[in-house]
């Protein structure tokens, strides 16, 4: 096995804020892996939250002994070993499961999202996340949310009822919400809920801080619509944990340290009789792609990175009719790789 990797800046087309913070750019690590005469990619992507750095990235990949991973890759065995060499690094864990993933299909000539048993026909429509902004800078990001079906609005601010009300003056897409654990009054927080209910919103994630499990498992009690936990839940480990406390849970593969346990998680939560958004980080392709493989194995997608960052180096993934297409492409189904991205 052979590894590159680079530091890559992924700018965002709008400036990102939600409750609690800012942001413009995103530290990513592109990976590529080369095993016999299959390439794979991967990615990280540290957003502030998660406490990763290109530094701490970088400092993880070195103490990996590449010779370890071999065909035919048992990926409990590949998240046994990396989580052997430190805790937590969920994102960089997460790029070089990726890029395993990708290699792995390539050498079984299968797409991923055949491996994991995702039907291409099942795939739900994906949002297209509006930021808290100004109502001019939200009316035009409705306006390039062109090719979207849905709509995810980030609240969690003081003016809530505002935002929803500049974005129905100019779009009646149904809506999803992330409050970003933004609410901190349970009383006030389910009359909003009511409230944003008939407002056509499907969901909200993260109502309270992850902490007050008791707060979101008030508001799930209660809610006419589903309640999902996002911060609250990371890794499998972490699905007993809010089990009983919300309708459902968002995966994500910068959380799961990767497809497998993503996959895994996918699995459990259904067991549990819980609803599974896939989400995503701002990303590239490569774990967009990634994402997609497994959507069709969730109720809802939002998987709009590459839609909202302007220099991803790789091909968009394609959407039709708000939908992801998934070809009969080996491994991840990448395309556009830029020639010299890892030699420059
Ligand atoms: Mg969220």
């Amino acid at each position: 096995m052979q590894a590159a990797h680079i530091a890559f800046n992924l700018e965002l087309k709008h400036p990102f804020a939600i409750s609690g913070f800012s942001r413009t750019s995103t530290p990513l690590l592109l990976l590529r892996l080369k095993y016999e005469n299959a390439d794979g990619y991967g990615e990280a992507s540290m957003v502030p939250y998660l406490g990763e750095s290109y530094s701490s990235a970088e400092a993880f990949l070195a103490k990996v002994d590449w010779g370890h991973f071999t065909a035919p890759f048992s990926f409990p065995e590949v998240i046994r070993y990396l989580d052997s060499i430190a805790t937590g690094n969920s994102a960089i864990k997460a790029a070089i499961e990726i890029a395993l993933n990708d290699i792995n299909g390539k050498l079984l000539e299968k797409p991923c999202h055949e491996i994991y048993g995702a039907d291409p026909t099942k795939m739900p429509v994906t949002s297209y996340t509006l930021g808290i902004d100004t109502p001019e800078v939200l009316k035009e990001k409705v306006a390039d949310a062109k090719e979207f079906k849905v709509l995810k609005v980030k609240l969690g601010s003081a003016n809530d009822k505002e935002i929803i009300q500049t974005i129905r003056s100019v779009s009646n897409l149904p809506l999803y919400v992330d409050a970003n654990q933004g609410w901190n009054d349970r009383k006030k927080a389910i009359d909003l809920i009511y409230w944003l209910h008939d407002q056509g919103v499907l969901f909200i994630e993260q109502p309270m801080d992850k902490a007050n499990l008791d707060g979101n498992a008030w508001l799930t009690g209660r809610s006419p619509i589903p309640i999902l936990a996002d911060e609250a839940v990371q890794r499998l480990s972490d699905l007993d944990k809010v089990k009983g406390a919300y309708h459902g849970i968002n995966v994500k593969l910068m959380k799961s340290g990767g497809m497998y346990e993503a996959h895994q998680m996918i699995l459990k939560a259904r067991s549990y009789g819980m609803k599974v958004l896939i989400g995503c980080m701002s990303e590239t392709s490569v774990a967009t792609q990634a994402g997609i493989a497994l959507a069709p194995l969730c109720d809802w997608a939002d998987l709009d990175g590459p839609y909202l960052t302007k220099n991803n180096p790789f091909a968009p993934p394609v959407l039709e009719n708000g939908r992801y297409k998934l070809e009969d492409l080996p491994g991840l189904g990448l395309k556009g790789l830029p020639v010299n991205l890892f030699h420059p």
